[in-house]
């Protein structure tokens, strides 16, 4: 029984090394967005798993410490961003150990053939509104559930409503609703 255990544990393939996202980011936009000392979170399903920061030249090296979500979604924040905006999904499934991106900075969007703006994780524009900087005074929804919960929703319309009067240039322009992205 024991020797039939050793002899599994001996047949079974060696733990594969810890992964390490390494690349960079670039901008066709200098003017309006800085890629050095750019904070990056890596979050898996909304949560944040992990955290870089880019060099002066937007290079960035984060390792997982332990086990490693089959992917990960990169998002950028910077200070007085109004919010994390979303660059891309990275699949992390490969059998290499270090997986390599380039990241632009911001998230190329593209429109539909209506002219609506797609969304960059689930490449659909039903669910992506424009987002406006409504200041001290948002608008809101007011959403009753059938359960007679009532919760608040900043989209009206087809704007998302940000209430944040302060900002940056690097500040997202868009949201969807379905991945609950800012980009
Ligand atoms: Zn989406």
């Amino acid at each position: 029984m024991i020797y039939q255990l050793l002899l599994t544990l001996l047949l079974l393939p060696a733990p594969p090394g810890k992964k390490v996202i390494t690349g960079n980011i670039i901008t066709d936009k200098p003017q309006t967005y800085s890629t050095a000392a750019l904070q990056l979170l890596l979050k898996d399903k909304g949560k944040v798993v992990g955290k870089t920061v880019t060099d002066n030249q937007g290079n960035f090296t984060y390792s997982f410490p332990g086990s490693t979500p089959p992917q990960v979604d990169v998002l950028y924040s910077s200070l007085g961003i109004s919010a994390n905006a979303y660059l891309k999904t990275v699949d992390l499934t490969a059998a290499s150990d270090t997986v390599r991106i380039t990241l632009v900075l911001p998230a190329p969007v593209q429109q539909d053939a209506a002219g609506k703006t797609l969304c960059p994780k689930c490449n659909k524009s039903d669910e992506t509104r424009v987002i406006l900087n409504s200041g001290i005074a948002p608008k809101v929804t007011k959403i009753v559930e059938k359960n007679g919960k009532v919760t608040f929703s900043p989209i009206v319309g087809n704007i998302y409503y940000m209430g944040s009067c302060m900002g940056t240039t690097m500040d997202p322009g868009w949201h969807c609703n379905r991945d609950n992205i800012f980009f």
